[in-house]
């Protein structure tokens, strides 16, 4: 398991990644792309496309993510994690709610982020 965290809300959380199906084109995998999201921790969903693996279930939760979910949280494959991925934003970070980490985190009985999470930065 991860260390105890930590300063940033995202190490003590993973929340999005046990909530939300984690999809992609299969090209964006290391099949096409050098470096891409490996494509062995993905699944087929459709002639087009992959899921990373995990999160096209009941309970979501994605095979790459080593977390207590709401105390410590990894992503095993930060660096090449899918975009999905990179577009869901730590809500008040820079400035604004994001509506799918509120979601992700109220339905891990999380309260969302707000504004005074985070240092004044100045
Ligand atoms: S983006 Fe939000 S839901 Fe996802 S790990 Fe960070 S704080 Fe948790
Ligand atoms: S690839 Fe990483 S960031 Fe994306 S859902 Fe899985 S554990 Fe979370």
């Amino acid at each position: 398991m991860p260390p105890a965290a930590a300063s940033h809300p995202c190490l003590a959380c993973g929340a999005c990644c046990a909530h939300f199906r984690v999809g992609m084109h299969w090209s964006e995998t290391d099949l096409a792309t050098p470096g891409g999201v490996p494509v062995a921790l993905t699944e087929p969903f459709g002639p087009h496309a992959a899921v990373m693996r995990g999160t096209w279930e009941r309970a979501p939760r994605c095979v790459a993510l080593n977390a207590r979910i709401g105390e410590a949280s990894r992503c095993t494959i930060h660096d090449r994690r899918p975009p999905a991925c990179r577009a869901v934003n730590a809500s008040w970070e820079s400035g604004a709610a994001d509506a799918q980490c509120d979601r992700a985190r109220v339905a891990h009985g999380m309260r969302a982020l707000q504004p005074g999470d985070w240092p004044a930065r100045g």
